[in-house]
């Protein structure tokens, strides 16, 4: 029997990093906490030059700008054209088709090659690893691969536990999460002063929609639904968090907008519904409430108040855009005491 000491070594340390990276990798509570935290294992694993993650559009995209405040990792939609950087795949003929359909792709480029790996998610390729390296570098394969293989199972079992299975949009638990997050940020903010952006939450309640239901049946309601959500991705920006928040209610949470412009971003997304025809049944409206969501307030106070707006517009013929502060200033509602916010947390919608 040989007895290989060094052999034996090297072994007990790989097996001991992987069973290590496992438990980093699955003491991860966020899925950018995940994603940052696969990424420093392949930086502490390969001598990288660079590493990029680009997440596909369809059914997700809210993660991808807040990613690139990571230092090194760069998350690009890879679907869309538009104000991101350009995926050097798209030039190369057949290789983005291939990596989309799960075929891992080796780029040469100079001194440096980059290797493009596909992540599944929900029965797609939802995210391209990129990692770039110096030609003579060798990759161990085996360990990266089994890494993917782990990262995307616990990608995974974020999607299911943060996914609305209808939509594929971020349901309720991201939604509680993500507010209180962001009542955070902005407290921070609010505190050091070091950013002075807007960022709002709209709640979009379709109309009459118990009339499709009735009328169509509650397979062409769930068709509806599934449009309703693609046509929110497909308006809103990328850095932009999309929900839906329950029933035929749904939310969003827009960054760096200007009190001044979010009724006009709003009212063009309710235009967009109005005359976007849905199959069998055909045109819905909605009616929309938003506001400000302030550093310091409490997030079930924020929620009250995008609650009262959407209440406005419903009551005052629907198809239309309510934003909080505007009504206050009009005298239209009366600021609500935090006492009221506390209560409506538990009242049921
Ligand atoms: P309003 O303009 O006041 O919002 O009227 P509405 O009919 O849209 O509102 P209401 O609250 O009376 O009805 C909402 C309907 O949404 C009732 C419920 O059956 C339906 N709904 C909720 N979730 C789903 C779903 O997942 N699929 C389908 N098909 N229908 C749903
Ligand atoms: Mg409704
Ligand atoms: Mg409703």
């Amino acid at each position: 029997m040989s007895n290989d000491l060094s052999n034996n070594t090297s072994k007990n340390i790989s097996e001991y990093s992987g069973l290590q990276f496992a438990i980093e990798l699955s003491a991860q509570s966020t899925r950018t906490g995940l994603t940052r935290c696969f990424v420093g294992i392949l930086r502490q694993c390969y001598q990288l030059h660079a590493i990029a993650l680009y997440r596909a559009e369809y059914g997700q995209t809210i993660e991808a700008k807040r990613n690139l405040e990571l230092a090194d990792v760069r998350i690009v939609d890879f679907l869309s054209s538009a104000d991101h950087e350009p995926l050097p795949l798209h030039g190369i003929q057949g290789a983005y088709r291939s990596v989309t359909d799960s075929t891992p792709v080796e780029v040469k480029n100079g001194r440096l090659t980059t290797s493009y790996f596909p992540i599944h998610g929900c029965g797609n390729v939802c995210e391209i690893l990129a990692v770039t390296h110096k030609r003579q570098t060798l990759l161990n394969l085996e360990l990266l691969q089994s890494l993917l293989t782990l990262y995307e199972n616990l990608l995974n079992i974020f999607n299911l536990a943060e996914r609305d299975s209808l939509t594929n949009l971020l349901n309720r638990k991201a939604f509680d999460k993500t507010i209180v997050q962001i009542h955070n940020k902005e407290h921070q903010n609010f505190i050091t002063r070091s950013q002075h952006h807007f960022v709002y939450l709209a709640l979009i309640d379709l109309d009459h929609f118990k009339r499709i239901n009735d009328q169509f049946g509650h397979l062409y309601g769930d068709e509806v639904l599934i449009g309703f959500a693609r046509l929110m991705e497909q308006s809103f920006r990328h850095h932009d968090w999309i929900f839906r928040y329950g029933g035929e209610e749904f939310a969003v949470i827009i960054e760096d907008v200007s009190p001044e412009h979010i009724e006009l971003v709003l009212n063009r997304f309710r235009e967009k519904v109005e005359q976007h025809h849905f199959p069998f049944a055909g045109k819905i409206t909605i009616s929309i409430g938003c506001v400000h969501i302030e550093g310091g307030a409490p997030s079930p106070l924020t929620i009250d108040k995008a609650d009262k707006a959407l209440y406005y517009s419903k009551e005052h013929g629907r198809n239309q855009v309510s934003v909080y502060e505007t009504l206050l200033r009009k005298g239209e509602v009366v600021e609500p005491a935090s006492t009221e916010a506390d209560i409506t947390l538990f009242q049921s919608s």
